[in-house]
């Protein structure tokens, strides 16, 4: 239903949806996202694409002066939820990079309206945290987790962080967070042969586990589609595992709890973990989107690939009231894209790669 004052774009999708970034940058160098280690390299020029040779990374952080303060995050997402946004997502880059992130999430916990307030991160910074934020008022967190093997998750990640990733996820579960969600990107030739595995971590630990196709998000621009590991090949393998192993039933669908839900999942018999597949590559859901993005430095962007972004934050700086504001956001809304073009041969990747956008 769409209340008064939501945001609807010209396809008649109602946003509900806003994923705040809070910092581009990481602690990690995932090789789907920013690719800038030895390994990463060396996976991409051995597999069909056509990296360059390894050149000093001259990529530069945008300045903290042009972060989005706690206060202007605070204000903005107040705008958004009287404008019908019910579900906000923290993430970046790494969000617990940014020093007091409980703060931001007890000042976010406070405004009524907000259903569903969730973190993304790595979970490496996110044990020596996760009481603050607890507290804080944070219900939901998701990790991003590729791999249960110390020295690919270190290929992966560019980190030697696994058991701190498997510390964090076991704290999340004991505290208290629900449902504690992992996410995994499956890239050919690097994790795929852990999909089993991943699959069997998340029924061992109860935990929801959504295995995500590799999108052309990364910084080196090395993606290539022979990369992806579409999500019916995933579902496949897994379904022969099931059925082969300990669940002969093999995997039950599970009815989506909203339209706008971007995974598809699957549980297990025993009723202990599930699985989801979010597959934005090969079967896309954009006609159905309901969100929206703010970029640390305060940019919004109506899709994950839009190739223009709407400078928020010198409103912010310039005295723009909310009236103002809120003007000008139902006009951005308008123009959300239709739909992605991967794949297709108009698709431009857009300038800014996945940890400056917000994952
Ligand atoms: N640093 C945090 C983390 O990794 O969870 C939050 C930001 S990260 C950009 C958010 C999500 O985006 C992660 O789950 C990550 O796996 C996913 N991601 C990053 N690059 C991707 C890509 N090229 N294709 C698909 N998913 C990607
Ligand atoms: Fe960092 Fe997350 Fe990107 Fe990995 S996926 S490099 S953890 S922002």
């Amino acid at each position: 239903m769409t209340r008064p004052g939501s945001l609807v774009d010209s396809h008649g999708r109602i946003l509900r949806d806003l994923r705040v970034s809070l910092t581009d940058r990481c602690n990690f160098r995932c090789l789907y996202c920013l690719p800038e280690t030895e390994a990463a390299q060396n996976f991409y020029r051995g597999h069909w694409a056509q990296m360059p040779d390894a050149a000093p990374i001259a990529r530069q952080w945008v300045p903290r002066t042009q972060l989005l303060s706690f206060e202007e995050i605070e204000r903005v997402v107040r705008l958004f939820v009287a404008h019908g946004i019910t579900k906000i997502r923290l993430t970046g880059g790494e969000p617990l990079l940014r020093n007091d992130a409980d703060h931001l999430v007890g000042k976010l916990a406070k405004i009524s309206g907000i259903e569903d307030l969730a973190m993304t991160t790595n979970g490496f910074l996110f044990a020596q945290k996760a009481r603050a934020l607890r507290e804080a008022g944070l219900r939901r967190v998701s990790f991003s987790l590729d791999s249960l093997d110390r020295d690919n998750f270190k290929k992966m990640t560019g980190r030697d962080g696994l058991n701190e990733v498997l510390q964090s996820i076991a704290l999340a579960q004991e505290l208290g967070f629900a449902p504690v969600k992992v996410n995994a990107v499956v890239i050919r030739e690097i994790n795929d042969h852990e999909i089993e595995s991943l699959a069997d971590f998340a029924r061992e630990k109860n935990l929801s586990l959504r295995f995500i196709e590799f999108m052309p998000l990364d910084s080196a621009r090395a993606w290539q589609k022979e990369m992806v590991v579409t999500g019916k090949e995933i579902l496949a393998r897994l379904q022969v595992h099931a059925t082969r192993n300990t669940q002969p039933a093999g995997l039950i669908p599970v009815q989506p709890d909203n339209p706008s839900s971007t995974s598809k999942r699957w549980s297990f018999p025993d009723g202990r973990g599930e699985i989801g597949i979010i597959a934005p590559v090969s079967e896309p859901f954009c006609g159905h989107c309901n969100r929206i993005r703010l970029t640390a430095d305060g940019k919004i962007r109506t899709c994950l690939f839009s190739v223009t972004e709407h400078d928020l934050r010198s409103r912010l700086r310039t005295g723009a009231s909310d009236e103002q504001i809120a003007a000008w956001l139902r006009e951005i809304v308008l123009g959300k894209e239709a739909r992605h073009h991967i794949g297709e041969p108009d698709f431009v990747a857009p300038e800014r790669s996945m940890s400056c956008i917000g994952g």
